[in-house]
């Protein structure tokens, strides 16, 4: 990658140039999704930051973007598979081995196989590594035994990103290895979660004897919290790949259908998210709408909720120029996410400011422009604390910024080097 963070506008134009040529030739929108994106996938452009070895051309990060928009523009289908997939598919490249990378990163990038991320436990969320999942090794296959919670898309998923203890007589960091699950298996039952907002996009995953091939590792055996630290890094960078359903403009054909049934299907499980960020887009036109935009108070409070939108927008930005130019995950992840929980929070109080009682309203009968409001602002009030929990809570997210980047005392832990199944029971 460079560590030229200015994208010299001579080298972008080429790039998009060279795009232009290649989709000229190779776009046909009467073709399948899945063979178009093989094509990107074999050309180099579906992730083109990526190494050559593996699918991409070897660019630096912001040539993602830039050939995204450029297909786009073109006509043609941009996005890859995303969701989960976003995260297993950097840790992967990142963390290997080759066998792994050759097995996955090609189905993951034309969206033939669906991932989720099965690292939560009933009692190991904040304190992740006190998982007590276990996989054994029987011969050829790992045998695995526990229960995961709250797992993202784990109802359609094909792959689990999978964290186990395999060694209980290793101190608690050092007996986990990070597997992948095949999900469609007899060992494996998946409970979707029904939330207080009426959406079910977790689930409960019980693994009782599910089989897991012996050389599905991403990383090394008994090695798995350093990979697992590298999906939670990208999980807090928000790397995903893409925006997901992006379609204006795109010719109209099979694969733009195949492309929108198939983010219909991952927005399913996402369509909350919006609310849960709180909806200050709306601030504004709630604060309208409802005839209160000239209440100092309200004036107040929206002002401030735009102005901590704004900078976490910067701080956004900020990341992505950090990813852009190759730098390893650095405290704008945290600092991001942490912004992301107060502007969340500072929404939420803006909203039940402007809306009262109403706030609590549901259901989509009232016609009038308020009343269209209301079900999102009450979605909104009940799917904020998510926010600040999904991918490391806010006091974690302190944590990480006290001890890795500020040089703080760790907190203490007292099974430190202890074997895990003796500080387990401490
Ligand atoms: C929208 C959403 C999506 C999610 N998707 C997934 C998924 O796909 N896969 C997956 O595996 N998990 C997923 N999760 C689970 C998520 O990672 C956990 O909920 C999170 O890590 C917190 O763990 P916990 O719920 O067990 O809370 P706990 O760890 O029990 O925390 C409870 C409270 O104690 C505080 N606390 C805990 N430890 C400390 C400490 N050391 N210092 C200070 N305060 C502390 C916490 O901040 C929190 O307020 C998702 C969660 C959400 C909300």
């Amino acid at each position: 990658m460079t560590d030229d963070s200015r994208v010299a506008p001579a080298r972008e134009q080429e790039l998009r140039a060279e795009v232009r040529d290649w989709v000229k030739s190779n776009w046909d929108p009467s073709m399948s999704l899945r063979s178009w994106r093989e094509k990107l996938v074999e050309a180099g452009w579906a992730v083109p930051s990526w190494p050559e070895r593996w699918y991409g051309r070897g660019l630096p990060a912001w040539a993602d973007d830039v050939v995204r928009n450029e297909i786009q523009a073109c006509g043609a289908v941009s996005s890859v598979a995303t969701g989960p997939a976003g995260l297993a598919g950097p840790t992967i490249l990142e963390q290997g081995p080759d066998n792994v990378r050759e097995r996955f990163l090609r189905p993951l990038l034309t969206g033939e196989e669906i991932w989720c991320q099965l690292f939560s436990e009933p009692s190991a969320g904040s304190d992740l590594a006190g998982l007590t999942t276990t996989a054994v090794l029987d011969g050829d296959e790992w045998v695995v035994n526990g229960q995961k919670v709250w797992n993202t898309s784990a109802h359609h998923a094909d792959l689990g990103m999978l964290l186990a203890r395999t060694n209980w007589d290793a101190p608690k960091h050092q007996g986990i290895t990070y597997l992948i699950l095949p999900m469609k298996q007899p060992g494996v039952e998946v409970r979707p979660l029904r939330q207080m907002n009426y959406h079910a996009s977790f689930n409960e995953v019980f693994m009782t004897d599910a089989r897991i091939p012996k050389d599905w590792v991403i990383g090394d055996v008994n090695q798995g919290w350093r990979s697992a630290l590298a999906t939670l890094a990208h999980e807090r960078r928000f790397s995903l790949f893409a925006e997901i359903g992006r379609f204006e403009g795109v010719d109209p054909g099979p694969a733009l259908d195949d492309a929108r049934r198939e983010a219909e299907e991952i927005a399913k499980v996402y369509s909350w998210y919006p609310q849960r960020a709180g909806r200050a887009d709306l601030a504004v036109e709630h604060a309208r709408t409802a005839g209160v935009q000239a209440d100092p108070i309200v004036r107040q409070e929206v002002a401030r909720l735009l102005a901590m939108h704004r900078a976490s927008q910067w701080t956004a930005e900020r990341a992505k120029v950090a990813r852009a130019i190759g730098r390893p995950p650095g405290p704008e992840g945290s600092i991001g996410k942490l912004a992301l929980s107060n502007v969340a929070r500072q929404a939420a109080r803006v909203h039940s400011l402007i809306a009262g009682s109403a706030g609590m309203l549901a259901g989509t009968e009232s016609s009038s422009p308020l009343g269209r409001l209301h079900p999102i602002i009450a979605e909104v009030l009940i799917s904020v604390p998510g926010q600040s929990i999904a991918g490391g809570t806010d006091e974690i997210q302190h944590n990480i910024i006290g001890e890795r980047f500020l040089g703080l005392p760790k907190e203490p832990d007292p099974s430190k080097g202890l074997p895990y199944r003796e500080a387990r029971n401490r």
